[in-house]
């Protein structure tokens, strides 16, 4: 699907929804899988060149899965009052395999993200990948492409099937870098570039899914829950506003002026378009100048700024705070978003929401991204 043409996107997505309708699952991994596989698509695509990846890897994938059940793991508290953790298998009196494991890893590491997790106990954060990374195997990776009794590959290839489920001996002595077994999720052409690019639209709707299957499994209302699955640590950044206000001499990030009153965080890559809570993605800005650039990428000249930030002092930062930091994630979800700006795409300047002032790219704005970036 080079260059991705409208036809080819609206044939990638018809397949997809065919393969969320399907019920043949009892568990909500299908939906783990996917936005996985999304988030994977957006942040391994090929820095020089732009391009989504056509291949991940289980053990890739694992990692993704993890940090999605991490915060759907912790109890929620039931209208009798019972504090349970949600359970995302269509059984009663059992819990999905995958939650159940993140589950009794976050138990130990109370209240912690997972990279704070894993850097308090490596050996443990390696043991619950590598469980994880067996049930993708085992069950949703061969499961999800099933229509009757055919595998019929609408998103990638695998070189395995459910039989894999007697061979656990193969996956653990790859797991140990011996052995044959090949890890690799092959993604059919046009899938990665068309999961990148559909990831801001895919995300809402998968999410509300996967919030409705829970409900139903717990018998809850829906409304309260897709927050507390996915509400991530958006609210938490708030905290932040003061010490990047501080790294920024006490102005704001886009006019350049005081910041006094409310100071707010804002994510340089809009949240709606890839959620990106790392400290490199956060600056400080006015509340108008927050509210106006809302979901919209933010012109080159404010690009050029964020890139050219001091690594080493956000990395002060990120430390005192206790606040993760991915700089190398960050920096290729926005390259794959900036990627895209083409002339004619909308661009803001500055101003607040009712005196929004915006700009069509023109040529010059897309050479200036280059050059921001260091493209060719
Ligand atoms: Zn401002």
């Amino acid at each position: 699907m080079a260059g991705s043409s409208t036809r080819d996107l609206g044939r990638f997505l018809e397949d997809l929804l065919d393969l969320l309708d399907r019920g043949s699952f009892t568990a909500t991994y299908k939906y783990a899988v996917l936005l996985g596989l999304i988030d994977l698509c957006v942040e391994g695509a090929d820095a020089t060149r732009g391009v989504a990846p056509t291949t991940v890897t289980t053990r890739q994938l694992a990692e993704k899965v993890v940090a999605l059940y991490w915060p759907q793991a912790r109890p929620w508290r039931f209208e009798d009052d019972r504090v349970e953790v949600l359970r995302q298998v269509n059984m009663k009196n059992r819990q999905a395999s995958i939650v159940r494991l993140v589950q009794a890893f976050r138990a130990r590491h109370e209240d912690r993200s997972p990279a704070r997790a894993r850097r308090a106990d490596p050996t443990g954060f390696e043991k619950l990948i590598r469980k994880v990374e067996w049930e993708l195997i085992k069950n949703p990776l061969p499961r999800l492409q099933i229509i009757g009794r055919e595998t019929v590959p609408l998103l990638y290839r695998i070189a395995w099937d459910l039989s894999i489920e007697g061979e656990k001996r193969r996956v653990t002595a790859y797991q140990r870098g011996v052995g044959d077994f090949d890890n690799r999720i092959r993604l059919l052409d046009g899938v990665g570039e068309g999961l990148a690019a559909l990831g801001p639209l895919l995300r809402p709707v998968l999410h509300r899914e996967w919030a409705a299957m829970v409900a139903r499994f717990n018998d809850l209302p829906e409304s309260r829950l897709e927050e507390f699955l996915f509400g991530s640590r958006r609210e938490g950044v708030a905290r932040l506003a003061r010490p990047l206000a501080e790294m920024q001499h006490g102005d704001c990030f886009y006019c350049g002026r005081p910041l006094k009153g409310a100071v707010e965080v804002d994510h340089f890559v809009p949240w709606s378009r890839h959620p990106d809570d790392g400290l490199d993605n956060l600056v400080a800005a006015h509340r108008s100048c927050n509210g106006g650039k809302s979901d919209l990428l933010a012109a080159p000249e404010h690009l050029a700024r964020w890139l050219h930030r001091s690594p080493a002092r956000i990395e002060r930062l990120a430390r005192h705070l206790g606040w993760p930091r991915d700089r190398d994630r960050t920096r290729a979800i926005s390259s794959w978003m900036y990627r895209r700006v083409r002339p004619g795409s909308v661009l803001w300047i500055e101003g607040n929401k009712r005196r929004r002032r915006v700009r069509r790219a023109t040529p010059e704005d897309v050479a200036a991204i280059a050059r921001a970036y260091g493209w060719r």
